[in-house]
């Protein structure tokens, strides 16, 4: 195993090739992040404000940095009409409720949480996990079909996601937001049915093209990230200000912020590492290490005391809440890489191709 010189990534993550100097291919081709600029984001905001709905935005919201982050521009910098929703995946900390309570108080906004069946929706992790080894899938699908959902209930033409240009990685080869392939997963599953199945993914065909379809033609209303477009504060710095304007509180024993909010994440990095032999962190660390968020030695730190080879913290909790015996979780972390890739909507296999031809 060699390890780069300049973040944490090791040669044993796919797609990762040291050079001789010791450097990743990462660090090597990273490309300064310059944004689309403020007068776009504007513009896009004057054309959903002309169309003068109840609500000019949908902001998702998870309590968590970005997404606070997002609602703060949306309501305190940019003045929108904003309608918020949360998304209960059944693993919120208390903590990341409270931080939504709290915003959602200050700015005053309206404010939809979405709890679907907890039985139904653990039924559900637990055969993704059983067979396919991955869980944050099935919540990822309930986010994004629910905002859909959302966008075409209340007629609301623009969607704020708080994705990161300085994050951009996706953190597993697996095409795991796949909603075609999630159904594959859960058809026959054991206590799942057809109707269970179709109550959950309410969309049952959702795939890059009847998406783009669908936001052409007004059904779903338009994504747009707002932190491709302006200039991004750091990851510290973006904590400031939402504690200062949202009253937003950091989870103070994490050395790494991201994700606090899901209990289930120190659960399924460790079964990420059990499967594929690297955890999503070592990804997320060196993209903080290349946008100077931290030293390569803080990196190199926070990585050993995850100890990811070791069960996670809160390991009882997941098992109690899944109903997972040990045997189970040895099970699942055995499962091949990639096992269901061959259940990819046809569609998004087609949409990567054309993405890669692209490029
Ligand atoms: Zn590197």
């Amino acid at each position: 195993m060699t390890r780069c010189t300049k973040c944490i990534l090791t040669d044993e993550v796919p797609g990762t090739i040291i050079n001789q100097e010791g450097v990743c291919n990462r660090c090597e081709n990273r490309k300064v992040f310059k944004p689309i600029g403020e007068k776009h984001l504007i513009a896009y905001f004057e054309k959903t404000k002309r169309k003068n709905r109840a609500y000019d935005v949908l902001v998702p919201f998870s309590g968590g940095k970005d997404s606070t982050y997002i609602l703060y521009l949306a309501t305190k910098v940019y003045k929108l009409n904003v309608l918020t929703y949360t998304y209960d995946n059944g693993f919120f900390s208390e903590l990341a409720l409270q931080n939504i309570k709290r915003a959602v108080e200050k700015v005053s906004v309206d404010h939809i949480f979405i709890h679907p069946s907890l039985g139904l929706l653990k039924n559900i992790y637990r055969q993704a996990l059983v067979k396919s080894g991955e869980i944050c899938g099935v919540c990822g699908i309930g986010i994004m079909n629910s905002m859909l959902k959302m966008s075409e209930t209340y007629k609301i033409p623009l969607i704020l996601l708080g994705h990161s240009p300085l994050e951009d990685d996706s953190f597993t080869p697996e095409n795991i937001y796949d909603t075609v392939r999630l159904k594959h997963i859960l058809t026959n599953a054991k206590g799942i049915t057809k109707a269970d199945i179709r109550r959950f993914l309410i969309y049952q065909r959702q795939n890059y093209f009847s998406n783009y379809f669908f936001t052409k033609t007004g059904r779903f209303g338009k994504k747009v990230d707002p932190l491709f477009f302006i200039d991004n504060p750091t990851d510290e710095e973006m904590g400031k200000i939402i504690q200062q304007e949202m009253d937003w509180e950091d989870h103070s024993g994490s050395g790494y912020t991201k994700h606090f909010d899901c209990l289930a994440e120190p659960f399924t990095n460790y079964i990420r590492e059990q499967r594929f032999g690297y955890s999503r962190r070592i990804v997320q660390l060196s993209t903080m290490v290349r946008n100077g968020e931290i030293t390569r030695e803080q990196a190199l730190d926070i990585h050993d005391r995850d100890n990811l080879k070791n069960n996670p913290p809160n390991i009882d909790l997941i098992k109690k809440m899944l109903d997972l015996t040990e045997q189970d979780v040895n099970e699942i972390g055995k499962i091949k890489p990639m096992v269901y890739e061959d259940k990819v909507s046809k569609a998004n296999k087609i949409f990567a191709r054309l993405r890669e031809f692209i490029k």
